[in-house]
């Protein structure tokens, strides 16, 4: 990844320096990446019992 090019949050869009760490889907294209902020939200929403 070129240097200049700041990685941001494909869901907050948060770039690199306003997050702890940023887990970037290299495989991609074009690359998604997902911050540890949004993890956490995920991990909420997958924490949810669905109703049914
Ligand atoms: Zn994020």
């Amino acid at each position: 990844m070129p240097k200049k090019t700041l990685a941001k949050c494909s869901f907050c869009g948060k770039d690199q320096t306003q997050i702890e760490k940023l887990i970037v889907a290299t495989e991609q294209i074009p690359v998604v990446s997902i911050c540890n902020e949004c993890v956490v939200i995920c991990n909420r929403i997958l924490a949810q019992k669905p109703d049914k």
